[in-house]
């Protein structure tokens, strides 16, 4: 038989890497809260098309990395590839356009089919924020700001850079796409066959490709910058103004476009240098247009969602539990007498390891490897008269103490 094993780009997470992530989530969710975001969980699969019609044809994602299934009923499905779609389709589906603004969080597995490497998984998972129903350059900013504060509190700011570009409005991208096709046209020969591709369907999308031949070309592509109508460049300016005033460094990157179709004016990204080529952490920008894309209201909208497990790669923060006290009975006689001890001592909010078996140098040896700080210690003899002996594990000093007494003696 062969042996089973997990599907590629999938992991299992446990120990540090578990406890790191958990660390990522509920830093992160902390901080959203304080602004004013509330916790939503959509389905990890929705009708294809919630993806299909909205993340945009020619991407990445909807070309080659979605997981998508029929079920038993022929419906065609597909594993979430990223968050914003559901939580947009919820906000649609649950009416609640109704009372604006509409600030939710989400946490929660992603599928993609890649080719899967460091930081590149088949399945991941995304700490993401959604902010629907703002339309001034306030939530761009404020968005940002969180951003950069969740990555501070996660003592990651050093290592990380925000890069931030604006697509402007639809004029000013209709008029960046004009200069940009002429431009590539010129280069098509240099082009790879994928992004031959994307110039007929949607040639903003060539910018955005990790191709080697593509990224020469479009070096020298016309800036975005020089097509943002006055009213995209006074919002940007206003955006980058309100960085500004919070102290908050950023690179303007005249190159960021990002790999969907629903953004418009602001786009950014949170880039460290440790990870090598998946260097993003963080990623987001403003999708004014998607929600009446997906049969809404006219409502924008902006948001932002990090990989965990890149996040966590970073993080040195210690995440090791609270050492803990062990319980150690020595015989049978004690046992009971143990289990009613840890049992007032985890009561008392200690972490306690009580120990299953083994002679009392079993046990000791079992207290050190989870790296106890203090053994109770709980023979017959000294049960009899209601006491029982601590250890202090790290001097290794010891003494008795009434059994009425612990809690107080523990302090
Ligand atoms: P990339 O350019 O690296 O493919 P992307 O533009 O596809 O990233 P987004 O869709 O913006 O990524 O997702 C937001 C974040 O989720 C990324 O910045 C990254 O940290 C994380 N992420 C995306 N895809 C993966 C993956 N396959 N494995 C692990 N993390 C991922
Ligand atoms: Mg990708």
């Amino acid at each position: 038989m062969t042996k089973i094993q997990n599907v590629r780009g999938t992991y299992d997470l446990y120990g540090e890497a578990k406890r790191k992530a958990k660390k990522v989530i509920s830093v992160g969710s902390n901080i959203v809260e304080k602004y004013g975001f509330e916790e939503i969980e959509t389905p990890i699969f929705e009708f294809t098309e919630v993806f299909s019609r909205n993340l945009g044809d020619t991407s990445d994602i909807v070309t080659k990395e979605m997981y998508c299934f029929q079920d038993r009923g022929g419906e065609s499905l597909t594993l979430r590839p990223e968050g914003t779609a559901g939580v947009v389709r919820s906000f649609i589906s649950e009416g609640m356009q109704q009372n604006l603004p509409v600030k939710l969080y989400y946490t929660g597995p992603m599928f993609r089919y890649e080719r899967p490497q460091k930081g590149r998984q088949r399945q991941f998972t995304q700490f993401g924020c959604e902010l629907l129903g703002v339309e001034t350059p306030q939530a761009d900013i404020e968005l940002i700001s969180m951003a950069y504060e969740f990555i501070e509190s996660l003592g990651l700011a050093g290592n990380v850079t925000v890069e931030i570009n604006s697509l402007g409005d639809t004029e000013s991208r209709n008029n960046y796409r004009e200069k940009l096709v002429s431009y590539l046209k010129e280069h098509f020969d240099e082009l790879s066959e994928d992004s031959k591709n994307r110039l007929e369907k949607n040639p903003l999308r060539v910018l955005d490709s990790k191709e080697e031949c593509d990224k020469q070309v479009v070096a020298n592509a016309p800036l975005y910058s020089e097509s943002l109508n006055e009213a995209s460049s006074k919002f940007f300016a206003d955006v980058l103004k309100g960085l500004d005033d919070l102290g908050i460094k950023y690179r303007v990157n005249n190159r960021l476009v990002r790999g969907l179709d629903y953004y418009s004016h602001t786009v950014f990204e949170l880039v460290t240098d440790k990870l090598g080529a998946q260097g993003t952490v963080l990623a987001g920008g403003r999708y004014d247009g998607l929600v009446e894309q997906m049969g809404g209201g006219k409502v924008a909208g902006i948001g932002w969602a990090c990989g965990v497990e890149r996040l966590s790669m970073l993080l040195e923060e210690d995440t090791s539990l609270p050492r803990p006290i062990a319980v150690i009975p020595v015989g049978e006689d004690t046992n009971d007498e143990a289990i009613k001890i840890a049992y007032k001592l985890r009561r008392a909010g200690y972490r306690v390891e009580h120990s299953y078996n083994g002679n009392l140098k079993k046990r000791m040896m079992k207290a050190n490897k989870v790296k106890a700080y203090l053994a109770v210690i709980i023979g017959s003899d000294e049960l009899a008269s209601q006491q029982v002996t601590l250890k202090d594990l790290d001097k290794g000093e010891q003494r008795t103490v009434m059994l009425a007494d612990l809690l107080k003696e523990i302090k």
